[in-house]
């Protein structure tokens, strides 16, 4: 397999075309963005973290028999993927109240919810990713009904399956951002990355947070963070 033509570089990562048209080839880059990237630094080491944590997490996701668009880790910070028709949006499910969701409905952070909170966003930086329903999603031609009821069922799957994990490791899951794009069979498949920079991830016994927010609240260094989520899921 060859990494050929770059097909589009993100805030996070950067994806090329191989000699395969169905496969991508994706580099994790150490950027860190917050704000829709008001905030952007350079950190050493983020990119082959992010890269070996997704890859964990899409292998123990397989296990439990949700399939993803990974395909193999190739190196510390790069990915093969299958190349999916992405859906233009952010789904974002919460278990425990915090972020945009507190901020927004003044609910405290911290605050169990009685079920899993499944939310959409539409996927567009010059609109700050504004959260959408499902009647816009139909207007808006993000997603067919059936599509969307497909998303949100792997959804909630995926949810539970990593709380379960999240759990077993003294972590608690408390939100996340998923992305789902179509094969050219036309399946719908989890694609994108499931790391600390799209997950809020408390230690169980003391509450800190071990995620991006650390870098979006400017409270130090996120490396170690990122490290101790790996070193835990390497322990699984
Ligand atoms: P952003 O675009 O938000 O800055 P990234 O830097 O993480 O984010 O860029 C990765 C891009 O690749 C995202 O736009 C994401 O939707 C897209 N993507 C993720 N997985 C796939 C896939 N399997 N096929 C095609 N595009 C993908
Ligand atoms: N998230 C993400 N990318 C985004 C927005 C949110 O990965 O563009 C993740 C974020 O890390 C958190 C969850 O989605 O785990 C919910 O984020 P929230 O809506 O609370 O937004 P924020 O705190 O970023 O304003």
């Amino acid at each position: 397999m060859k990494k050929k033509a770059l097909l589009y570089e993100g805030k996070a990562k950067a994806l090329y075309e191989t000699s395969d048209p169905s496969l991508l080839w994706v580099v994790y880059k150490n950027q860190a963005t917050a704000g829709n990237g008001a905030k952007k630094e350079m950190i050493a080491g983020k990119g082959k973290l992010n890269n070996q944590i997704t890859s964990e997490l899409f292998d123990a996701l397989k296990e439990e028999g949700i399939n993803s668009h990974f395909v193999k880790q190739l190196s510390e910070t790069e990915q093969l993927i299958q190349k999916v028709d992405m859906f233009k949006l952010e789904v974002v499910v919460r278990n425990i109240a915090a972020g945009s969701f507190s901020k927004r409905l003044g609910i405290e952070k911290g605050r169990v919810l009685p079920f899993p909170l499944v939310e959409y966003y539409l996927k567009e930086d010059a609109l700050d990713d504004p959260i959408i329903n499902e009647d816009h999603i139909k207007i808006l031609d993000l997603a067919t009904q059936e599509e969307l009821a497909e998303i949100s069922r792997q959804a909630l799957l995926i949810n539970r399956a990593l709380t379960e994990l999240f759990a077993s490791l003294d972590i608690r899951l408390v939100d996340f951002k998923l992305e789902f794009g179509k094969t050219e069979d036309e399946t719908i498949v989890l694609a994108d990355e499931i790391s600390p920079d799209t997950c809020r991830l408390w230690d169980a016994n003391t509450n800190d947070s071990l995620d991006k927010d650390i870098f979006r609240n400017d409270l130090g260094d996120i490396i170690p963070l990122y490290e101790e989520i790996l070193k835990r899921l390497k322990q699984r």
